[in-house]
């Protein structure tokens, strides 16, 4: 089946016991066993919930992989996958990440003994040599945030496998719909649903893929000994989203691009990152392990930070906020929001300058957008 089928028919099959064409938000904590020992697959909703096997199964035929987990939360799905480390063991991980995931392996999962190198994503070499003896775990997020720098996962498996460690992707900026970590040699995929599966801006959630039993047994053991599961109302909302994934993309992809030119010819900028435009250093790898290029786009706006600040405050459309990969425009800066948790001088070391903003574009009409960046650049002329 093609992907705009499975995203409507994976795991949302009719209710077998009403007929109920959407998967009914199973709200209960347990259910009745017909006999000791004797239960109809259910027993209790940390341990399974029907809705949220539905999206489970939903995501992993999405991802192209055999097992799929949901979690409360992206970070919740990053802490499920790195708890199946043991202190001692160390991770390599690509230097342009989440601030949120930089954050976790630093002031958590360092306390607890597992250390981590970080190595430019886009260089296979370098990535290899970061590696140790103990190394256990290579983590990328491709297109990575901020700078949406592109990892070559089919590399980088080989490089994993080479030393005994598993290859982690995190998919999503790309949404399942754009690329596929699994077939391209990864281990498991993360995502944070909270943005595209989602895709509206209305929940929270995450989700690990693999197609390694042993791997889902284990990851599978943490989500139900730690507890992070979603409730079934919010899988309910993750379902319903993933069922127009692929319009919503292929608009986001669109409209992405179209803001993406028109800031690359702005006098007012100083430089663009989209791996869709021919000038981005990773452009011929995306297209080489993408099907798309996603809808964030990130600008360096020219006159530090001051201007960076004004254009913000001028925006309209885009709102200025945390996260992304909802319908809507959003705008961040970086430095101080989502990556705010990394030191300054580890931050300018990755360039994530003071000028840097990052776009989520939304499923609005092109035009519309680009008048409103249009408008904004004008006003910081005017201010200045
Ligand atoms: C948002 C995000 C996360 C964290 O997900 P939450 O759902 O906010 O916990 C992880 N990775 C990436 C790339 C993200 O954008």
């Amino acid at each position: 089946m093609k992907f705009e089928t499975v995203a409507i028919h994976a795991g949302q099959e009719a209710d077998p016991a009403t007929g109920s064409v959407t998967v009914p938000v199973y709200q209960t904590t347990t259910y009745k066993q017909d006999g000791l020992g004797k239960t109809r697959g259910w027993e209790y909703s940390r341990t399974g919930n029907p809705t949220r096997h539905a999206l489970e199964t939903s995501v992993a035929a999405l991802e192209g992989g055999r097992y799929g987990l949901a979690f409360a939360s992206g970070m919740a799905a990053e802490t499920a996958v790195l708890s199946i480390l043991r202190k001692g063991d160390h991770v390599v991980a690509g230097d342009d990440l989440y601030g949120g995931t930089y954050r976790l392996f630093e002031q958590v999962f360092r306390r607890w003994g597992i250390s981590f190198t970080y190595a430019p994503c886009g260089d296979p070499a370098k990535l290899r040599r970061a590696f140790r003896r103990n190394t256990k775990m290579l983590w990328l997020e491709t297109p990575a945030n901020p700078l949406l720098s592109i990892a070559d996962i089919a590399a980088s498996a080989d490089v994993a496998r080479s030393r005994g460690a598993m290859l982690v992707v995190d998919n999503t900026f790309a949404s399942p719909y754009f690329q596929n970590p699994l077939a391209l040699g990864a281990d498991a995929v993360v995502h944070s649903s909270t943005k595209y599966l989602g895709g509206h801006s209305d929940v929270l959630g995450g989700a690990v893929v693999t197609s390694d039993k042993a791997l889902y047994e284990q990851v599978k053991f943490q989500q139900k000994a730690q507890g992070a599961v979603p409730a079934p109302w919010d899988c309910w909302l993750v379902l319903r989203g993933i069922k127009t994934l692929p319009v919503r993309m292929r608009e986001h992809g669109a409209n992405a691009l179209h803001v993406a030119r028109f800031l690359e010819g702005h006098p007012a900028v100083e430089k663009v990152f989209y791996p869709g435009l021919e000038s981005h250093p990773g452009h011929s790898l995306a297209v080489s392990q993408m099907r798309g290029f996603g809808g964030i786009v990130t600008l360096r706006v020219k006159g530090g930070f001051r201007a960076a600040e004004k254009f913000i405050a001028a925006l309209e459309l885009f709102t200025l906020g945390e996260s992304l990969g909802g319908v809507e425009s959003l705008a961040c800066h970086p430095a101080t929001m989502t990556h705010g948790s990394i030191p300054a001088g580890e931050r300018l070391r990755r360039g994530i300058t003071d000028n840097m903003v990052r776009l989520s574009v939304g499923i609005e009409h092109r035009d519309d957008l680009t008048d409103d960046l249009k408008r904004a650049f004008s006003r910081i002329r005017k201010a200045s």
